[in-house]
């Protein structure tokens, strides 16, 4: 018998629950909790079974976790709330004998900082404890470092350039809305770029290093280098890589409502006082853009998203490899009232816990995913929504 707990009732979290509650042989039981009760009962209404149960709880507060998890005692936790919320939910983790799974690194909410040291740290606890904690298990971070791991399993004695190219070539007919979390998104998209390369960190201005690349069933699209949490775990654990690099698509309106809402300080994270009351310029946005959650209803398109990697065969000889998913907005909601980038996400979560609770990534002590083996979870996405390709020895652009 195995429990969930998903702490997040957002657009992840819905995908979390409706996949987590399609494979009952593996989650018996499911709680759902977040800081707004009525949502994740709302979502556990739309699944409709009698397996899944609902609680609130502040995830800032450590007391009111660690409720939580002697109420419910899970056997593992998948946090799908906000990147803010991490350190305490790994607290309450270790205080109660939970192990832990999420899909974004910790940052401070003062400062937009993307680095694992901070979850890093509780390596050592976590290994006292008897307790695994995977990190960073959604699309990217997640499954683009399991793809980059059953490259060097399958096919390279070296890697030697590693690039993750994301791409939503989707249309959700507004003129400007994030796909996920608009803070946590803004607050990405809005830092300065940075890439690995000889070993040292190069860094460039916000979004200025860009060039069209083609994505499989979609054709060519602008992509943006930018600086994403998983080149920092990817290159200390492949250290061949000599050059690793983060693209991602991104439209023209895109770009120029993103500037006007910088350039107008609305994408600032210092406070400000408004008629006698403290508010955050881009928490204040995000409660007027529209919510994640409702863009799937009329969204059109795909995404495209995986690894170009070269180096040497297993023979020693160059070969260039893209391993990469295609994901339908439409039938990802059709499945769970979700759009794909939601989908993208969620379905790893699940299938990142589903492994642990299996016996196939449990290992104590804290991991991103790239450390465990590739095949079995692969082997899954292929089953749970998210098959895969790959393109051998073809012209990878980059
Ligand atoms: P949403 O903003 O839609 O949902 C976040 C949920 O967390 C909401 O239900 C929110 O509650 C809840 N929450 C926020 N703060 C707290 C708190 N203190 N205590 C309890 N619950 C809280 O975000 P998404 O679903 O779009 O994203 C979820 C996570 O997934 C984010 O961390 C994001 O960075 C990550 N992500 C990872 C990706 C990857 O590929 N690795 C891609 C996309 C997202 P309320 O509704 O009350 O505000």
């Amino acid at each position: 018998m195995s429990k969930v707990l998903i702490i997040g009732a957002g657009g992840v979290g819905t995908v979390v629950a409706h996949k987590c509650a399609q494979n009952p042989e593996v989650f018996n039981e499911i709680v759902l909790a977040s800081r707004t009760k009525s949502k994740c009962d709302a979502i556990a209404k739309a699944i409709g079974k009698d397996n899944i149960t609902t609680d609130s709880v502040d995830a800032d507060s450590v007391p009111q976790l660690v409720e939580l998890f002697k109420k419910h005692n899970p056997d593992i936790v998948i946090n799908v709330a906000l990147p803010y919320q991490d350190l305490t939910i790994m607290d309450a983790c270790l205080e109660c004998g939970v192990n832990y799974l999420d899909t974004a690194n910790y940052e401070p909410l003062d400062e937009a900082k993307y680095q694992y040291s901070w979850q890093w740290a509780y390596k050592e606890r976590f290994e006292q404890a008897g307790l695994t904690a995977i990190l960073g298990c959604g699309f990217d971070p997640g499954v683009s470092g399991v793809y980059t791991a059953y490259a060097a399993k399958h096919h390279f004695s070296e890697m030697h350039h590693l690039d993750i190219v994301d791409c939503n070539a989707g249309n959700h007919g507004k003129a400007f809305a994030t796909n996920f979390n608009p803070e946590i998104n803004i607050r990405e998209i809005t830092q300065r770029g940075k890439y690995y390369q000889d070993g040292k960190w190069i860094e460039t201005d916000p979004l200025s290093v860009h060039r069209p690349l083609n994505y499989p069933n979609i054709g060519a699209r602008e992509s943006y280098l930018m600086y994403h949490e998983e080149l920092e775990s990817l290159t200390k654990n492949f250290p061949t890589i000599k050059r690793a690099r983060f693209w991602m698509t991104f439209g023209q309106e895109y770009l120029t409502h993103l500037r006007v809402i910088q350039d107008i300080g609305m994408a600032s994270i210092v406070p400000i006082n408004y008629n006698g009351q403290e508010i955050v310029p881009i928490q204040f946005l995000k409660a007027v853009l529209p919510n994640p959650k409702e863009l799937g209803q009329n969204y059109t398109g795909e995404t495209s998203i995986g690894c170009r990697i070269s180096g040497l065969d297993k023979e020693g000889k160059p070969m260039t490899y893209y391993i990469y998913n295609n994901c339908s907005h439409h039938e990802a909601f059709l499945e769970t009232g979700m759009q794909a980038v939601s989908y993208t996400t969620g379905v790893p979560a699940m299938t990142g816990a589903m492994m642990f609770l299996q016996g196939k990534w449990k290992r104590p002590g804290v991991w991103n995913v790239e450390e465990f083996d590739p095949d079995p979870f692969l082997e899954q996405l292929n089953v749970q929504g998210l098959p895969w390709h790959e393109i051998i020895n073809e012209d990878i652009e980059l």
